[in-house]
């Protein structure tokens, strides 16, 4: 067996038996035959664990146990009592005074073995969890919840955290043990957390989330389990991952090339537009365009420039189309849409037209179109008030017959949708 254990005993047989007994099952032994050696020697090489007689002159057992447990650096070391005292109420003020076990005399040398044996086991796992919360890379606390006298829950008082805990929340684990949690953390309240909290132990079930907290600046993982009256909590910052999921699935949404929307978010948003502009009846305006002999333009300054051009036009659409509702998408090669909610066909038009004439501001070269030797965009405005049962593909193909008609007329020009094209072309 392994362990140094510190005897107490001012009655010098009952100390060399004690020693006797311990040596041979291997453990480390000090002996002290008075009180204020017991807490120099307790202080100097902490023991495991203190065997502690009642009776001795000058400073008794119980005065003893009191200075070790009222001192912060001997105050975790388990006192055993051990005397011949054994009446109830002496255990009882052992135990009030913080001990974990009282064995009395005369003593079974089996019974002594098996005590301290126990103790040192609970001693040993104590020390295995410290270590594994000390090691964990995930944050770790423990609260206890704090309820007024009809057993309303009010708030949580930190049990425990480790150094990974402490550290997320920029805190040190003294400055927060036996502390509230709501008075250091107001903001856990107006963000659902305390709320979530009082859900796992009010009811017994655990709870997963994953909650940015601009306190932190980090996105944090919680797994939270009822323990006792309280909960224990696991948090693990994901902040890293989570920026990697956010750049994918803005990439998924990008354009490739020219960084603007692309045609899956144009489906999307046209659909949901759609269905906004069902239920407001408001009308929804949508302008197609399409960059004027562009396929020349390639064919002339070969695909670089074509690519280089493409990006100008686009982000020249995107500064353009201000409005927060507005989307601005590559439709599809020179192909550009914009989608205006609760814009009507005037106002469409108006878009349009500075749309146009911003792309001529940029005055690219482009020799091959026979207008103004510049790169110029032919568009096409369509408005509609949609009605039920009707879907967007309407919206789409009436913006892509005013297109055509933009191009059937000459190109570099706005033409607003009317129903009656769709039956002279
Ligand atoms: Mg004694």
């Amino acid at each position: 067996m392994s362990g140094y254990i510190l005897i107490v005993d001012d009655n010098p047989n009952n100390l060399r038996l004690l020693i006797a007994i311990l040596q041979e099952r291997g453990y480390q032994i000090r002996p002290a035959n008075n009180g204020v050696r017991a807490l120099s020697t307790a202080k100097k090489q902490k023991p495991d664990l203190i065997l502690l007689d009642i009776n001795m002159p000058e400073m008794d057992g119980y005065e003893v146990c009191r200075q070790l447990k009222a001192d912060p650096d001997t105050a975790d070391i388990p006192v055993l009592f051990i005397s011949a005292n054994d009446e109830l109420h002496d255990k009882v003020k052992g135990f009030d005074v913080g001990a974990v076990d009282y064995i009395s005399k005369p003593f079974q040398e089996a019974e002594v073995l098996a005590r301290i044996e126990a103790q040192l086991t609970i001693l040993r796992q104590r020390r295995q969890l410290a270590g594994i919360l000390n090691s964990s890379l995930d944050g770790i606390m423990a609260y206890q919840a704090v309820r007024d006298p009809e057993g309303h829950l009010l708030d949580f008082r930190w049990l425990e955290l480790n150094p990974a805990a402490a550290e997320m929340v920029g805190k040190k684990r003294e400055d927060l043990l036996g502390e509230h949690l709501l008075t250091q953390f107001p903001f856990l309240q107006s963000e659902g957390i305390f709320a979530d909290y009082v859900q796992v132990v009010e009811t017994g079930e655990s709870l997963s989330r994953e909650h940015y907290f601009s306190q932190f600046e980090s996105w944090i993982q919680m797994f939270a389990v009822k323990l006792e009256d309280g909960l224990a909590v696991t948090f693990r910052n994901t902040t890293e991952r989570k920026n990697l999921e956010l750049t994918l699935a803005r990439q998924a949404e990008q354009d490739g090339l020219t960084g603007i929307a692309n045609r899956r978010v144009f489906a999307l948003q046209l659909t949901q537009e759609w269905r906004r502009s069902i239920r407001s009846q408001k009308p929804l305006s949508l302008i197609m365009c399409d960059i004027d002999f562009f396929k020349l333009y390639n064919d002339l300054f070969g695909h670089i420039q074509g690519d280089t051009c493409l990006i100008q036009v686009a982000q020249t659409l995107m500064n353009q189309a201000r409005r927060s509702g507005d989307l601005v998408c590559r439709y599809g090669g020179e192909e550009f849409a914009v989608i205006l909610p609760e814009t009507d066909a005037a106002g469409a038009k108006e878009v349009a037209e500075h749309l146009a004439q911003a792309i001529r501001d940029l005055a690219l070269p482009h020799p091959q179109n026979a207008h103004q030797g510049i790169v110029t965009l032919s568009l096409g405005v369509a408005t509609l008030v949609p009605r039920r049962g009707e879907d967007e593909t309407e919206l789409l193909l009436a913006a892509d017959q005013a297109l055509y008609t933009a191009k059937e007329k000459g190109r570099n020009q706005v033409q607003v949708f009317a129903p009656n094209d769709q039956h002279e072309s």
